[in-house]
């Protein structure tokens, strides 16, 4: 299947523009499911190092965007970049031709994803969880994955459990070694979407922890969230989704702090 190519699609050639071209770069991002429309043109930049937290009432379209940017799901129109690189499709003679499944798994791999479920494997060890795609997809050796994933799990302060089976970890233990199995394959941009709404309360704080550490290091993430200290605290810049559209956007204090629009003002008093 092709697809015209609009005139003004931006291109990102060479390597010095593809450095101060932002990491993640969104345009007019459509979709719809059944005809029911989720995402009714979306635009987002993301610049490297930047945290990026979603935030808007359920149903939004924030896990869907995210999930785009993932091609966990395809989209109707638009187009979005990461590292310069059309998501999706490749551009020839004007026209926009679909990757291939083994052109999207590359795309995909330089992409870490976290979920509100774990999707831990249940019959392997923590270790074995995080060491499973590098070997696996990467091709890295078998010793090397370990010593790269006993370090992960020391920087998820999870170093004394490389043993432990999910089902011997609580909730935040186990979205920990989410987080460290992500991390396992150098991804230059991490997605969290939701990541620590299936938790008890008393464990939030410890996953919060490790993604401000995350952000401290320098992580590009874009991070859909209910959580409005976290939002507040650690990101650079929080977009406001309402019915598919981005109502308002801007730094944490203003868009919190001082928000423009009343649907914006609806749903943080309704957080409160
Ligand atoms: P949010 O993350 O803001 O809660 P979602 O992106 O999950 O919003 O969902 C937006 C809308 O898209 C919802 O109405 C949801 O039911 C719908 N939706 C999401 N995924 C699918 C799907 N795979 N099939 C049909 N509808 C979907």
């Amino acid at each position: 299947m092709t697809e015209h190519v609009a005139n003004n699609t931006t291109t990102h050639t060479g390597s010095s523009a593809a450095q101060a071209a932002p990491l993640v770069h969104a345009v007019n991002v459509m979709k719809s499911f059944h005809g029911n429309e989720v995402l009714k043109g979306i635009d987002l930049d993301v610049r490297r190092g930047q945290v990026v937290c979603l935030l808007g009432p359920s149903g939004s379209g924030k896990t869907t965007f995210l999930r785009c940017i993932n091609q966990l799901e395809s989209i109707d129109g638009g187009r979005i970049w990461v590292d310069g690189d059309l998501v999706g499709f490749r551009e020839k003679e004007g026209h926009l031709h679909h990757l291939t499944d083994k052109e999207v798994a590359a795309q995909r791999r330089d992409i870490g994803m976290v979920f509100q479920r774990f999707n831990l494997f249940p019959h392997m060890t923590a270790l074995e969880n995080v060491c499973e795609a590098p070997i696996q997809v990467k091709g890295t050796n078998k010793k090397a994955a370990r010593a790269r994933a006993v370090q992960l799990l020391e920087q998820v302060g999870l170093g004394d459990k490389p043993s432990a089976y999910p089902a011997q970890l609580s909730g935040g233990q186990q979205q920990r070694v989410a987080i460290a199995r992500a991390l396992a394959m150098d991804p230059k941009l991490m997605l969290f979407d939701e990541p620590t709404s299936a938790l008890d309360p008393e464990l939030v704080g410890e996953v919060l922890r490790v993604m401000r550490d995350l952000a401290d290091q320098g992580m590009t993430m874009i991070v859909v969230t209910h959580e409005m200290g976290f939002a507040r605290d650690v990101a650079d810049h929080v977009v406001f989704m309402d019915g598919g559209v981005v109502v308002e956007q801007g730094k944490p204090r203003d868009v919190l702090g001082n928000p423009q629009h009343q649907r914006t003002k609806s749903f943080l008093q309704r957080m409160r």
